[in-house]
């Protein structure tokens, strides 16, 4: 059986602080059948953090590794003329390189950490280089529904969005805007929060996920699942996460890995 965790920042500062490191992870990854794992950038210096991460680690512990390269709605204030001329970049080099994807880009209202009309301009921006360079992106909404699902509709109506335009990362938004985003061509990724007892809506998001659009991710170090929640979270706990959707599901944890990685192959455009 192999797992295919579609979402780990494992370049993150909290392992060295942790004592630990990307050798060590990797081999615990080999250990759960983890073999794939996708790196996302939140920043200019974490994407290239991720693709060097995905450069040097790729094969470890027979682990293949992918990173995506993008600005998050946190660090919207950043963005400026050299940031996307490193995006561009990224994007004009990928061809052979580990890059899949645009990411992680979006609206973030919860943490404000960004002024909402940056917000917003900068996800505009990044969404125009995912449909100019035909490449999938990586959705990070919290708190931003209406806003997030207003530019969707418009790049959507305008003929901006590919037919599989990316994934609603960690989705938190309600059972029914998840579907207008399935409707959309989007994956859905699910990660610890649907491991969690007092946790109803994210359960009901995946109920109304239809098996070809699921994807798992853990989004180390954050969100670990249970039975382990608490700790630092690693990609080898993504299996947690895919025996809740075998669970819900009412399917096997074979089957429910092997959907889940052929999804994330194909989010990802990649064999
Ligand atoms: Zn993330």
């Amino acid at each position: 059986m192999s797992f295919f965790d579609t979402h780990a920042h494992i370049y993150d500062r909290r392992y060295e602080e942790a004592g630990t490191d990307i050798r060590d992870i990797l081999a615990r990854c080999a250990a759960s059948g983890v073999t794939r794992i996708l790196i996302p950038g939140d920043s200019k210096e974490s994407s290239m953090a991720a693709v060097a991460a995905a450069d040097g680690f790729s094969g470890t512990s027979g682990v293949e590794l992918f990173a995506s390269v993008g600005i998050h709605p946190h660090e919207a204030k950043t963005y400026d003329a050299d940031v996307e001329a490193y995006l561009r970049e990224c994007m004009e080099s990928r061809e052979g390189s580990k890059i899949l994807a645009i990411g992680e880009i979006g609206l973030d209202y919860y943490y404000d950490l960004s002024e909402r009309t940056v917000q917003r301009e900068v996800f505009e921006k990044q969404l125009m280089l995912a449909y100019e360079y035909d490449v999938p992106f990586i959705l990070h909404e919290r708190d931003a529904t209406g806003d997030c699902l207003d530019i969707l509709r418009r790049f959507h109506k305008e003929g901006k969005l590919r037919k599989l335009p990316g994934v609603c990362h960690c989705c938190s938004c309600s059972p029914e805007a998840s579907q207008e985003l399935i409707k959309m061509g989007f994956f859905i990724g699910f990660d610890g929060p649907l491991t969690f007892k007092n946790n109803k809506k994210t359960p009901e998001v995946l109920r109304g996920t239809p098996l070809d659009r699921i994807v798992i991710e853990t989004d180390s170090p954050y969100l670990t699942p249970e039975p382990n929640r608490g700790s630092v979270n690693e990609p080898c706990h993504v299996p947690y996460v895919c025996m809740k959707i075998a669970e819900i599901k009412g399917i096997s944890l074979e089957e429910a890995a092997r959907i889940t990685y052929d999804n994330g192959n194909e989010l990802y455009n990649i064999s």
